[in-house]
């Protein structure tokens, strides 16, 4: 009798043995109901085999074998047998948080049947017929009569294009023998609505060295100043691609910017099924674009992070768009880094994945620097007499601040308006003020959970923890000294708001953050009125730096920037330039001629100074000369482990203990277990220990042992893991 081998979703890194009669090694992938516990359980069937160590009298028989998905591909298994062994995950987890939840359930799933691919022409007697037998009312019939006469075939997905309600019509001229319906060709190749543009020549280099070398294992980096028109390089590279009938996997790192770059794609590619697959589906709609992408029937599979799971039988490209943002890192449960498995799966499949980013991460840089990528420079603007905004500092030693704005940027924002002209403030805190300050004593008001601030949400008047969520109202006093007089300190983007307002009480203004933005549809209907132009000053977070593209925006003001200067974490410079970068590279984007002003404190920072000047290279020099003389990444390569419980010290007796159980060889390096950056949150202390290593291979030699070893380690209370490559610290 055959055994199947199950991984399922429970945190031990162990596969489990089951009795069946009618597996066969085709089965391997597929869903399988099993016995665990009391409990029946759902898992994904890994092997098959006719042995086990268990005693066989002992095997538990499967319940049932889920026939009604096809199997999880073999290379896709390796992905996950890869991921789970690098990030030291159980396999089990790794592949069942990985599927869309309607197939993590224990029970059979019903998919619904894709949209057809018909595709309709008129039949020769249809030819014959005049376009006036329709009556002049049915305007929406005429259309699509004078749209069969202008092409050979259309498309469901065309039709509908017309019109939405163009199909009704269908039936009878079916009937009437006027048009004849045919399965579409698998060809899928790029019919175009829109005009496209002509590539400048350094577009046209990219796409020629990319397309030249797409039936093999490449990793580009496509290193494009902002509005070099990156994602038109990526669409090019993407018609070839589609003409084999292959699949194109693009990773985006925020679901907020998939309807854009959805609708770019469904425009150049209009016949081409093209699904997107992130967190804001609901689960049908998740199920439904991971069959299509299992199928081989969606060509297009636009997605975050989690989308580099999704199964693809015949992927022909991958695309990484903004490589360097840390959101392609998970930073809960399997910490795995999106953009890295993107790379596993490129090679795995022989095929090319392109990289693009304005502002590289330094690890993706440095590949670049030492050949194991190749580079694509874009050094100028794609639209025709688009220029880089120039970028002037403001230094606030000189220039007073009120509520946080200075006079020559309140100025310039002045200038705009009469200009009319949108300009953006851009300030990357939530809420009033980050602080809310005793006058006489100094107290300010702390999260008791967690190791920061409480912000001050002046409308609602509550104080609100950014980390645990946690709200409490004002406090009459200070409950320290009983001192009345408490104010808020810095700024936030509700007190900008409020001071733009009170300069400009005629414009309009438009705060966009995630408070402003967490109604349903609140995104959407702000970037149309930003579109519309019916909005004159913007102020926002992050949230409005990536990737959009403002046509009207004429100014970019930067507040509060100093903040990560000096920040202890090594990665925080970085992280700033790239984010300062990105929203300067906001203005200017069309017609219009950008400017970016900089409130600082430190003019003469070499990060403001690379800025200033455009010039990531020479700030990458800069920072990637400290990371080697500091021994930091990329020179290194790291992991933590993390422990946190009620206690700190049970969390630093664990990591000592776990310490004394390692025998690293001598490429590997253990520090001195420490308390977190943020060494309390949501209630709990937390500490961590790093583990470093020149050598990528010793390390993970190394961790693989340990972590057997620091499983086996029981007489603690403490939650521990393991983040390889981590990001934060
Ligand atoms: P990036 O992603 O590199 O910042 P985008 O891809 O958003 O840049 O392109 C910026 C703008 O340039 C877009 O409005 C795009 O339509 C336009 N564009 C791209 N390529 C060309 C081209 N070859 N000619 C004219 N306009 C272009
Ligand atoms: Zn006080
Ligand atoms: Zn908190």
């Amino acid at each position: 009798m055959p055994i199947v081998r199950v991984a399922i979703n429970i945190p031990v890194d162990t596969l489990f043995d089951y009795q069946t009669v009618d597996a066969t090694p085709d089965d391997i992938g597929l869903r399988v109901s099993v016995p665990f516990g009391k409990k029946k359980v759902v898992g994904i069937i890994i092997a098959i085999s006719d042995t086990t160590q268990i005693d066989t009298g002992k095997l538990k028989p499967v319940c049932s074998i889920y026939r009604e998905t096809k199997p999880l591909p073999a290379s896709l298994l390796e992905l996950f047998r890869f991921c789970s062994e690098y990030y030291h995950h159980p396999l089990g987890m790794v592949i069942l948080n990985s599927l869309p939840a309607a197939m993590r359930c224990n029970k059979a799933i019903q998919i619904k049947k894709p949209a057809s691919n018909l595709s309709f022409e008129l039949t020769p007697a249809g030819k014959q017929i005049d376009r006036s037998v329709i009556p002049a009312r049915n305007r929406v019939a005429r259309r699509l009569f004078s749209a069969f006469l202008e092409s050979a075939a259309l498309t469901e997905t065309q039709i509908k294009q017309i019109s939405p309600r163009a199909n009704q019509w269908l039936p009878e001229w079916l009937h009437r023998g006027w048009i004849a319906a045919k399965q579409a060709p698998a060809d899928t190749s790029a019919t175009v609505t829109g005009s496209i543009p002509i590539l400048t020549a350094e577009q046209a280099a990219a796409v020629n060295a990319i397309t030249a070398g797409l039936q093999q294992f490449n990793i580009w980096l496509l290193h494009g100043i902002t509005g070099s028109g990156k994602t038109e390089v990526y669409l090019r590279s993407i018609e070839p691609v589609l003409a084999q009938g292959k699949q194109t996997l693009v990773l985006i790192p925020e679901i907020n910017l998939t309807p854009q770059l959805e609708k770019i794609f469904r425009s150049r590619f209009a016949a081409t099924p093209i699904v997107s697959l992130h967190s804001g589906l609901n689960d049908s709609e998740r199920l439904s674009g991971w069959t299509q992408a299992q199928s081989g029937a969606a060509k297009i599979i636009l997605g975050t992070r989690l989308a580099v799971f999704t199964p693809l039988p015949d992927l022909g490209l991958i695309i990484v768009d903004e490589e360097q943002d840390s959101s392609f890192k998970q930073q809960d449960g399997l910490r795995y880094s999106a953009r890295d498995m993107a790379i596993f799966r490129a090679r795995q499949h022989a095929v090319t994945v392109i990289l693009g980013s304005a502002t590289p991460s330094l690890e993706s840089y440095y590949n670049a620097l030492n050949g194991r990528y190749h580079t694509l420079r874009l050094q100028s603007r794609a639209v025709r007499n688009a220029g880089l905004p120039s970028i002037h500092l403001i230094d606030t030693r000189i220039h007073k601040m009120q509520d946080g704005l200075t006079e020559p940027l309140i100025n310039a924002i002045g200038r705009c308006l009469i200009e009319k002209n949108q300009s953006l403030v851009f300030i990357n805190r939530r809420g009033y003020a980050p602080v809310l300050l005793c006058k006489s004593c100094g107290w300010s008001a702390a999260c008791q959970r967690c190791s920061s601030r409480l912000v001050v949400h002046l409308r609602d008047k509550q104080l609100s923890c950014h980390h645990c969520g946690h709200q409490e109202s004002f406090p009459r006093a200070c409950p320290h000294c009983g001192n009345q007089d408490l104010a808020p300190f810095g700024q936030g983007t509700q007190r900008v708001e409020d001071a733009l307002t009170s300069n400009f009480p005629a414009a309009r203004i438009l705060r966009i953050d995630r408070d402003s933005t967490r109604r349903k549809n609140a995104w959407h209907d702000m970037l149309q009125a930003i579109h519309g132009h019916q909005i004159d000053i913007l102020i926002g977070t992050q949230l409005l730096s990536k990737g959009h593209d403002f046509p009207n925006l004429a100014l970019v003001g930067i507040v509060s920037a100093d903040n990560s200067l000096y920040s202890t974490d090594f990665r925080a410079s970085e992280r700033l330039f790239t984010q300062l970068m990105q929203v300067a590279g906001r203005a200017g984007r069309a017609q219009i001629a950008g400017t970016v002003l900089i409130q600082t404190e430190f003019p003469n920072h070499p990060l403001y100074q690379a800025l200033q000047h455009h010039d990531y290279d020479g700030l990458a020099q800069i920072l990637l000369s400290e990371r080697k003389a500091a021994g930091f990444p990329p020179y290194v390569f790291q992991a933590l482990l993390r422990g946190e419980a009620h206690d700190l010290n049970p969390v630093l007796n664990f990591l000592h203990q776990a310490i004394k159980l390692a025998k690293p060889p001598e490429a590997v390096e253990l520090f001195d277990p420490v308390p977190a950056q943020m060494h309390r949150l949501k209630g709990l202390e937390r500490a961590q220990l790093l583990i470093q290593s020149t050598s990528r291979k010793q390390l993970q030699a190394f961790l693989t042992e340990w972590c057997v070893q620091i499983h086996a380690l029981t007489n603690h209370k403490v939650r521990w893991t393991l983040d390889v490559d981590p990001l934060e610290f």
